[in-house]
Parts: C-alpha cells; structure tokens; sequence
C-alpha cells in the first residue's frame, strides 16, 4: 500500500523550489519513531522507517523539493536562502483530512547550501524532536517529529559528530521568507500566485472577503500574534526569529537554539549566536511585529492598486499588531493565573513580582503554597496575592493545573539527554521525551525533572544552532 501523497506545493508553484533527492545514508538506525503520529498520518505498516526517514527510499508519490526563500537574518536581508540542508518529501492528507508536510531536515546538500554541507548531527536533531513534542503537548501549534534516523555518516562541527536526518510534519512550510523571496526579486505574478496558494491552504474563507489578501495578512497576524503569546506564557525563547523561521500558518518552526527561561529575567538569550540579545525574551513580541511589517512590504501592492491607499491601509494594519498581541497575551495569563477575565493589572503585576523567580514554578506555586520559599522577590509576591485571591474565577484551580505545566524541557536535562544519545544511550532521551509528553499534573518519581536546574549549570548556559 502506498502513502496518500497531494504534492500541492510541486504541482502549483513551480518557480518557487528545486526538484532534488535526498542523500543515501550510509547505515541508517532509528533513534526515534513517533508510531502515534505516523498512524495519524496514515503511514503504511509496510514501509520501513529506516529506509523512508533516512532518505535511502523516496516513497511512492513523493516529490521531494527544496523549497526557495528569502529572509531577514538577525535584521539583515538575504534574497536567497532556500532549504539548504532540508527537503519537503510532499504532502499527505491526514486521516482527519488535513494537508500536511511531511520535510525532512539533514539529507543532504541542495542548490540552496550556499557554504554549508547540508548535514544535521544527532544532538540538534534530537532536540528539535524533543522541543517539538513538548510544545505540541503544550497546546502550542508546531511542527511534530515523525522520525530521527542516525545516518552512519560522521559530520564535521567544531569536531567529528555522527549525522542523523529529522523528519518533520508541519502544516505547511510557507514563511514570511517564501513571499520576501518573490517581493525582492520583483516576481510580482508569482509573488500572487504564492498568496493565492496560502490562501487556499490556510485562509480558505478569505478567498471571499471584499479584501482577500488583507483579509489573509489580518489571519497571519492573528495566529503569529496568539503563537507568540504562548511562548511568552510558557517561558519559551525561540532563539532565531529570522523572517524565514516565521511560518504562515502560525505554527513554530526550526527549534535551533531554542530554550525555556528559568529565572524570570526579559533579557534573557540562551542562543549563542545571537550577540546582540536581539531575540532575547522580552524582545519577542516586538520582533514579531518587525517581521509581520516584512510581511505586509511583501504585500502591499496586492492590498490595494493606488499605491498611496495600500500603503496607508497597511500602515493602519501594522499600528494594530501591538494590540492584538497584548490581548492575546491577556488572554494567556487570564488562563495562567485561573482569572475569571483578562486583568491587565494583575498580569503585568505577577509578572513583574516574578523577577528572577523560577518561571514555571512560580506560576505552580499559585496552587502549591509550598513553592512560593523559592520566590526572589517574596515581599512583592505577598503585595500581590489579595488581589488575585479577588479576582479568581471559581474553578481557578481547575484553570491552573490547565494551563500550567509542571514539566518543561529544562534545559540541563535536555543537555543531559543530548549528550548521552550522541555517545549511544538513549535512555535519557526517551525518558525526559516521556515526561515532557504529558507535561501537566505531577507524577511521582519524577521530581527532579521539574527542579530548576543547579546554579553551576546556569551559569555558562548556551545553546547552539548545529549548523
Ligand atoms: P536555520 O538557522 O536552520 O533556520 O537555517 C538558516 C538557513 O541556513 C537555511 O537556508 C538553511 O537551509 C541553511 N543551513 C543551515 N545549516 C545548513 C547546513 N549545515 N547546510 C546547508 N544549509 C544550511
Ligand atoms: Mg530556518
């Protein structure tokens, strides 16, 4: 039997990818497999992860493609990026009939490599798959991992590591990049075909409205600004919020060198190439209004015909996005501190008495009292707990255990698991992958994963990309 392929993306956008075959790996093994998403994706019981997720067998009906794109890197433009090291392998409908991408990342060198070898290495790959898993259980839209194949190929870093391919499915892979790519070179033909496609596939209903691509800008605001929202609830740092890591349906994508934030500090960066902090925390929710006006410039000639209107209803757009996201934001912390209404006062109070408090124990040491002797600032926590205790919805405690995870991928015990896989035990990794699956309600025999990590450890913390 084989997959349901509907290579959409290869079939209507020609122009905008590579036709290219994955790279044959050496000695393929499966790390990981997630067998419960493979069954939602109606993957025949007959084909061999190992061969399929490695890239030595192309499945019937797929297209595998580099996708082009463009994108702002830390705030400077490259007209050409594209999937250097990545592949989309095409589409499938999913069995709740849903398009999905199925791409794989680390299979080899494409067109679009520029300098670098096309390769992924087993500790970035693994993480990929464990940030994404942990978001999905999280209730945050994002790419799933479907499989992690060691290739057998040694790939050279700062030193000799062994290579893997990650596959990935996401809803689809169109960034703010993919329409930047068109704008910069003038493809203004393409650049409405592009839209007309993201329409289709993730806009649907604004196909009818007066203004269809004012109407599409509006629904990728709306999703970026509510994803960003939840990452800001959940202590989550992207790490590289580049114009061609923004996707357009409102999913994460690319977890490089991603982190959750322990003590609460705005500034925090974990990334270690990013310099000038400009992805830091705090900085997230401006950044996604930088990108979005990227996005907008893409499309302003389509908004309107009379240019000077385009412009001005564009400009009027992008003036609304600090609001939208605010009450997006509101409306998370509403649900993380179990309030019967979005209170200004009180999230920006909490969040402000949590400074240099444990991110996601604080939140939990609304319901458990016991948590609160780890509170930095405990005299500003007091101030502010007769107000909430005001303004609790009646199932507040219901609405806290919801919404606050006690299980997060901290970052020593991501380490800690990384490490060992890439010298050949997995065990770490399956386990911390378990805990963080079902990441709210304590379990026992698993407190250690939702301790904060040691003092020595935080210190010289940094993630790095694995490019
Ligand atoms: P990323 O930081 O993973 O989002 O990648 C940014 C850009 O660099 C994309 O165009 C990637 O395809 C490309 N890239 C990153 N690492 C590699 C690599 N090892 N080989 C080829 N291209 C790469
Ligand atoms: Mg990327």
């Amino acid at each position: 039997m084989d997959w349901r392929f509907d290579n959409s993306y290869a079939r209507d956008l020609a122009g905008a990818y590579v036709a290219q075959a994955p790279a044959k790996a050496p000695a393929p093994r499966v790390l990981a497999f997630n067998a419960a998403l493979a069954a939602e994706l109606g993957l025949p019981e007959g084909l061999d992860p190992a061969a399929v997720f490695s890239g030595n067998l192309v499945p019937e009906g797929a297209a595998p493609l580099a996708q082009a794109y463009a994108g702002h890197q830390f705030g400077g433009f490259s007209p050409q990026l594209g999937d250097g090291r990545a592949l989309l392998l095409g589409e499938v409908i999913d069995r709740a009939g849903r398009r999905r991408d199925i791409a794989m990342k680390g299979s080899g060198p494409t067109p679009f490599a520029r300098r670098g070898d096309g390769w992924a290495a087993v500790g970035p790959v693994l993480r990929e798959y464990l940030m994404g898993e942990a978001m999905a259980a999280l209730g945050v839209p994002t790419s799933r991992a479907l499989a992690a194949v060691a290739t057998g190929r040694q790939v050279l870093r700062e030193r000799p590591l062994p290579g893997a391919v990650l596959t990935r499915v996401a809803a689809s892979h169109l960034r703010v990049g993919t329409f930047q790519f068109f704008a910069a070179r003038g493809q203004a033909e393409m650049l409405r075909r592009l839209a007309d496609y993201a329409i289709a596939r993730h806009d649907p209903g604004c196909a009818a409205a007066a203004n269809p691509y004012l109407a599409f800008f509006d629904g990728v605001v709306q999703r970026q600004a509510r994803l960003v929202a939840q990452w800001m609830g959940l202590g989550f740092i992207h790490g590289v919020m580049n114009t061609d890591n923004m996707t357009i349906s409102g999913e994460t994508i690319d977890y490089g060198p991603c982190a959750f934030m322990e003590a609460y500090s705005p500034g925090t960066v974990f990334s270690s190439i990013d310099h000038q902090g400009r992805y830091a925390y705090g900085n997230q929710p401006l950044i996604l209004a930088w990108n979005l006006a990227r996005l907008a410039e893409t499309l302003v000639s389509l908004f309107d015909a009379d240019e000077a209107r385009a412009v001005e209803v564009a400009n009027a757009r992008l003036d609304g996005i600090a609001g939208i996201y605010r009450a997006e934001w509101l409306a998370v912390m509403a649900e993380k501190l179990g309030l019967a209404a979005p209170d200004a006062a009180l999230a920006d109070g909490f969040v402000a008495a949590l400074a240099g408090t444990d991110w996601t124990t604080g939140f939990r040491s609304l319901s458990e009292p016991a948590l609160r002797g780890a509170w930095a600032e405990r005299a500003a926590l007091e101030a502010w707990l007769p107000g909430w205790e005001a303004a609790r919805a009646p199932d507040w405690q219901a609405r806290l255990a919801a919404a606050n995870p006690v299980y997060i991928p901290r970052n020593y015990k991501v380490e800690e698991a990384l490490a060992a896989a890439e010298a050949g035990d997995l065990a770490p990794f399956e386990a911390l992958l378990a805990v963080v699956k079902a990441p709210f309600g304590a379990r026992p025999g698993l407190e250690a994963y939702a301790l904060p990590a040691p003092a020595q450890f935080v210190a010289g913390f940094r993630t790095f990309c694995g490019t």
